[in-house]
């Protein structure tokens, strides 16, 4: 064995393998059907033919292969005690609108391969197979097993993760090339809850009742339209409230319509949508509209509803207002998105809250405080999901070894990442994310014309080949 792999080389050999069974592989429609299941497909037809194009070729190239009951398997090489994992995953979300060619046809136009699930995750998938299938055709020997593991729920509710860490051993430790190049090494915590608030009856009625008020849908998304309706006690009091309204448009720079019909005002106001990872990047319709609800003379529970949001959540996405503001070295700044603002006069009122919180926040004793504040003010607080952090020390071996790899192929500086949103190495205990999107790339994962460049998925392989081989070589 040369002491130098030419691993591009290596990769070029086979390149056109590679082309082709991505694109075999990205004509499977992997979607989720809970429709059209089986024992042997327990979630949907797609998926598990997906996963069976997999373990078939894992099968026939000489490699152990394992599929468990139609939810997870893994394709796996080389002797040891120690286990590397590579955490892949075949199920792909639904294809969507307004495709130039068939989602599915896995078309090549530009030196690019269209289809859904190009990027996320399947043309990595491959890979990652490739990787593996070159490390052992080069007959070095492994001191370490390797197994790449292929879930199949990733993009729902990822049961396949969680059935297969029943069934199988936890990994030494592993990466995921399902996000970005170059490392993914902190994530922050999620923690998904929302704030009730009873309902008083109240004799004592404003100038204005709140009938009800909405803004969003889902609490990881900043919500770009917000509805409130109020009930005026005279005409001229709808009036001076629509007046107040469009000024208040006008002052903050944002659209929106005030219509009055007979005693009745409906306000309506349009924000900016983004991602409830860095809600800056948005503007909440909901807090906003809110802001001026709170400065109306509304009914008592009206008053209540939109004086706590006013008070405690404001115009402010880092939890400043709640007292709950932090920030860490590793991973950055607390961001809070209020991704949901609902309220009904007849029912009650909700807020829905998606907080991400750095690796070394101390987050029960935040959730302490907003429950003292909550419960201080009428609310109940009902924890939705609480996923924690996720870290990987940079000075571990094993990320020494991909920061080396990277820097080696690339040419560029293998910087590591945190980010707010979780990737899929989270379900690893030492795990990371490692490509495939190279940086400077425009992501296009669960877009309309998903793709990959086809430079890109065999840099890609070429990357996961030697970070194998330097990884099982001791
Ligand atoms: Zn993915």
């Amino acid at each position: 064995m040369p002491i130098e792999i030419n691993w591009m080389e290596e990769v070029n050999k086979r390149k056109s393998s590679i082309i082709e069974d991505t694109q075999k592989f990205l004509q499977i429609k992997s979607v989720l059907d809970e429709n059209e299941t089986s024992i042997d497909a327990p979630l949907g037809v797609g998926i598990a033919k997906a996963l069976q194009f997999l373990l078939n070729k894992g099968e026939n190239d000489g490699f152990i292969v394992k599929n468990l009951n139609g939810l997870a398997g893994h394709i796996e090489y080389g002797t040891g005690k120690e286990l590397i994992g590579i955490l892949c995953h075949v199920d792909v979300v639904p294809e969507g609108d307004g495709w130039t060619s068939d989602p599915y046809g896995a078309e090549i136009r530009e030196n690019k391969i269209f289809a859904r699930g190009a990027i996320d995750d399947k043309g990595p998938t491959i890979a990652a197979y490739y990787a593996l299938k070159i490390v052992k055709e080069l007959g070095e020997p492994f001191q370490k097993r390797v197994r790449i593991i292929l879930g199949t729920d990733e993009e729902s509710n990822w049961r396949c993760v969680d059935h297969y860490f029943k069934h199988e051993e936890m990994p030494t430790m592993g990466f995921a090339p399902d996000a970005d190049f170059p490392i993914i090494n902190a994530e922050k915590g999620i923690l998904d809850f929302t704030l009730t608030q009873h309902f008083q009856a109240s004799g004592e009625q404003g100038e204005i009742v709140l009938q009800s008020f909405q803004a969003g849908r889902r609490l990881n998304m900043v919500p770009d339209m917000a509805v409130a309706i109020l009930e005026c006690k005279t005409e001229k009091s709808g009036d001076l409230l629509k007046e107040q309204f469009v000024l208040f448009l006008q002052n903050n720079n944002v659209k929106g319509k005030a219509v009055l019909r007979d005693h009745t005002v409906e306000l309506k106001l349009e924000g900016i949508s983004a991602h409830g990872m860095e809600p800056n990047n948005g503007k909440n319709a909901g807090l906003l509209l809110n802001q001026f609800l709170a400065k109306q003379h509304l009914d008592n529970n009206g008053t209540k509803f939109s004086t706590f949001v006013n008070q405690y959540l404001g115009q402010e996405t880092r939890g400043h207002t709640i007292g709950i503001a932090f920030e860490d070295q590793i991973s950055g700044e607390l961001t809070i998105n209020c991704g949901i603002l609902s309220y009904d006069r007849a029912g009650i009122g909700e807020i829905g809250l998606n907080l991400r919180y750095p690796v070394s926040h101390k987050i029960e004793e935040s959730k302490k405080k907003i429950i003292a504040i909550a419960e201080g003010n009428g609310f109940s607080y009902t924890e939705l999901d609480d996923s924690k952090p996720h870290y990987v020390d940079e000075q571990t071996p094993f990320i020494q070894i991909l920061k080396k790899v990277y820097e080696q192929q690339t040419g560029g500086k293998a910087e590591l990442l945190a980010i707010g949103g979780g990737t899929y190495a989270r379900s690893l205990t030492s795990g990371v994310a490692f490509g495939p999107l190279f940086p400077g790339r425009p992501d296009v994962a669960h877009q309309k014309d998903e793709y990959i460049e086809i430079e890109d998925l065999l840099r890609a392989t070429a990357i996961y080949a030697q970070a194998i081989y330097e990884l099982v070589k001791n």
